[in-house]
């Protein structure tokens, strides 16, 4: 039996832990690629009640009474993802970025069929792989996978070797199903427009996972998958997107009712009520400050590369402008591996992650100590920094990785430059700090 004192010696020590945290990122550079910081508004609707209910079904035709109000919330969420969007048909009820896939291959495969994706390496997502790799497309619905050729110059898919490998694969008897545009590591647009067509005649489903540059597309200033060809468009609700953690499927209006299915009841019972009142209120901030923020995003991601390759980095896509998106990636090797520069930069306060690069499996390298980093900047942006900053936060990282200085020294300069970006921007109202912790308990840590 679990004694009172040490069940509220755990419950002390989680509050606690969950003040620490918020400290620790008030004070310190958030450059994971696939993180943002929410307003203060996504914040409150994550706390509402709407996170107690149930709701399953589509608004006006739920298995649960007590949506009134979350029916017209969720009815206000469709509609701001299909203005967003531009799209004829919105679902917001994915739980997760992976979760929407799962619903997209659910809809248009089926077991044993074949999906052309990106590799790893080359910048696809694990709900992308294979089954060998536990991927889930592979290990949760039985899908093939083959990957795109991929031009590691260019740093995005090979058009006429993807066109051949297809029709290849067709002779084989193996035509695959599905064209899985977008990925993790994404400098730049893939080449929907130019396989868009050459996949839709030989009866192919073109879906693009816009999980990492949503919000980029949102404010117009990355590519435009729905208008280049693709089907349906899945993502994450909280990578460039600034919602909170979910997913988001806008597709042509033909292939709502598949869609519809395969969300519910094929992947989800309950879809995270709170989630989709949070996802509202970003999407709605979207509409009105998504392009602002899109464009700055960019110029960031291209001032920080810069100002790392200024410091001898091998900031990779030189030929390209080093990045179209909000994020880079950067070959390391030259000064260690990414795995143990990812921890030593944590301790300086600099968060960001390793990453596996075009060529590393070949040279042996793996994912814990792979020979690159991804840098994103979403959250610095939403921070209010600009490309002043990003020339700083070059050089906090040079200052670990090239000058070896003590990660806790740096740490402490890093916290001083935090000092002036404590509140969200491109936000209707910011009055509550972006890490300010909030207690519902009034307990003092
Ligand atoms: C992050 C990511 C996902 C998964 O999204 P979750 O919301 O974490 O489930 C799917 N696809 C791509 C390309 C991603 O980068």
């Amino acid at each position: 039996m679990v004694d009172m004192s040490s069940a509220k010696a755990s419950y002390d020590k989680v509050l606690k832990l969950l003040r620490d945290h918020h400290e620790w990122f008030n004070r310190s550079i958030p450059l994971i690629a696939s993180e943002n910081i929410p307003s203060p508004a996504v914040r409150e609707a994550v706390m509402s009640d709407f996170g107690n209910r149930y709701a399953e079904g589509w608004p006006g035709e739920r298995v649960y009474a007590g949506c009134v109000y979350i029916d017209q919330v969720e009815l206000i969420c469709n509609d701001l993802a299909r203005q967003v969007f531009r799209a004829e048909f919105a679902d917001c009820r994915a739980t997760s970025g992976v979760v929407a896939n799962l619903a997209i291959y659910a809809a248009f495969s089926d077991p044993g069929d074949y999906m052309m994706a990106a590799s790893i390496p080359s910048g696809g997502h694990i709900s992308h792989g294979k089954k060998e790799h536990s991927g889930t497309a592979g290990l949760v619905h039985g899908l093939n996978i083959e990957h795109y050729p991929f031009s590691k110059e260019e740093m995005t898919i090979d058009v006429d070797a993807t066109k051949k490998k297809i029709d290849e694969m067709a002779r084989d008897g193996k035509a695959p199903k599905i064209g899985m545009f977008g990925g993790s590591l994404f400098l730049f647009p893939h080449p929907v427009a130019e396989l868009a067509g050459f996949m839709h005649d030989r009866g192919m489903y073109v879906n693009y996972d816009g999980a990492h540059v949503a919000g980029l597309i949102a404010g117009g200033e990355f590519q435009d998958p729905l208008r280049e060809g693709a089907d349906s468009m899945t993502m994450s609700s909280h990578k460039t997107l600034w919602g909170p953690q979910g997913g988001i499927i806008v597709s042509l209006e033909k292939h709502a009712e598949p869609i519809k299915k395969a969300i519910f009841p094929g992947n989800t019972s309950s879809h995270h009520l709170h989630h989709v009142a949070g996802k509202a209120v970003a999407l709605a901030e979207s509409l009105e400050f998504g392009k602002a923020y899109a464009k700055q995003v960019i110029k960031n991601a291209k001032a920080l590369a810069e100002s790392l390759a200024g410091f001898g980095f091998t900031v990779l896509g030189e030929k390209r402008g080093y990045t179209q998106s909000h994020q880079i990636a950067v070959d390391v090797t030259k000064f260690g591996d990414g795995g143990t520069i990812e921890k030593e930069l944590e301790s300086a306060g600099i968060i960001l992650n390793r990453q596996l690069l075009p060529g590393d499996i070949k040279a042996g390298r793996h994912y814990m100590h792979p020979g690159g980093v991804r840098i994103g900047v979403p959250e610095t942006t939403r921070l209010g920094m600009k490309e002043s900053e990003m020339k700083e936060i070059a050089t906090f990282i040079k200052r670990v990785v090239v000058d070896k200085q003590e990660p806790k020294r740096v740490a402490k300069d890093v916290a001083d430059f935090r000092k002036q970006f404590q509140k969200v921007q491109y936000a209707f109202d910011n009055a509550v700090g972006a890490y300010e912790y909030i207690s519902l308990v009034s307990r003092k840590g």
